[in-house]
């Protein structure tokens, strides 16, 4: 079975020991195996503390981040590039202190509107990057994840073909695509194509809405995704994620457009999620192998 996973956002915007203790506590009382905490501003987060409480509860942790416009490694200028890379560097190495084995979002590029194409130069330092970050994150046991994110967050890519052509220009066996329903439903053909593509590629999962708010109140197609992710026998996480400005994490709510409230209650929005996700991967044989059809 996928482990089933929650964005952190949902329970609290920041890493205060309390909030970390709510994050886990709640995670697991919704009957999630997972958690993604987002590294986008990496504030002082109690490493031991937070360890302890993941062992604790017995759930994993994702980790997650996209680059800033003066530290992006899809820039022209080397200066903004060194930048990047260290917050990536930085990010690399907090999944691995706290046990996390995966950290992907938008690890090539800022997070918002550009508002020119990438350049060629910009692309050559996109490549580079990755092509260093993804050694240094398999020598530390982490797996790199691209996620495929819409026009509006970032001008490097923006399909899953894009990411599979990135991927095989740099060349390492260490990157994998990750797909965001959120996005695909912008970008992509359809919620099929993209995951056929994918294939074993294909290395992690977010489920969101067209709004970002709870599953079933929009317009994605999940039936459809979700006989996808069976037909390529994915065994990846399956990640929730909505935004509200109910639960506002400083700088992260702004770069995610989060202007709006979709929801009050954390707690009825991921068990709803949960169930959601569960009865949507068993009806399209997701992990089953014994179905007559
Ligand atoms: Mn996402």
């Amino acid at each position: 079975m996928n482990p089933l996973g929650i964005h952190a956002l949902v329970w609290a915007g920041d890493v205060s020991p309390e909030s970390v203790k709510k994050i886990i506590s709640s995670s697991k009382e919704a009957g999630f195996d997972l958690i993604e905490f987002s590294l986008h501003e990496p504030k002082p987060l109690d490493f031991g503390y937070t360890r302890e409480l993941l062992k604790e509860f017995n759930i994993k942790p994702a980790f997650s981040r996209g680059l800033a416009f003066n530290a992006d490694v899809s820039s022209d200028d080397p200066a903004v590039v060194a930048r990047g890379v260290a917050l990536l560097t930085e990010a690399i190495n907090i999944t691995q202190q706290l046990g996390g084995d995966y950290f992907g979002g938008v690890p090539y590029s800022a997070l918002g509107k550009y508002n020119h194409p990438i350049t060629a130069q910009g692309r050559k330092h996109v490549v580079e990057t990755l092509r260093r970050i993804s050694g240094e994150a398999a020598d530390k046991g982490v797996k790199i994840g691209l996620e495929v994110v819409n026009r509006y967050e970032s001008n490097v890519i923006n399909t899953a073909r894009q990411a599979l052509e990135l991927i095989d220009e740099v060349g390492t066996g260490n990157l994998c695509v990750h797909l965001d329903t959120y996005h695909m439903n912008i970008e992509e053909v359809d919620f099929v194509r993209p995951v056929l593509e994918c294939g074993d590629k294909l290395g992690y999962v977010h489920i969101g809405e067209s709004h970002r708010g709870y599953l079933g109140s929009g317009t994605v197609d999940f039936t459809a995704f979700f006989h996808a992710l069976a037909q390529i026998g994915y065994t990846g996480p399956i990640t929730f994620e909505s935004f509200s400005s109910t639960v506002v994490a400083e700088g992260l709510s702004n770069d995610l457009a989060v202007w709006r409230n979709l929801w009050n209650n954390g707690m009825d929005l991921a068990t709803h999620a949960h169930a959601f996700i569960s009865a949507q991967a068993k009806g399209a044989g997701l992990g089953i192998t014994d179905r007559p059809y």
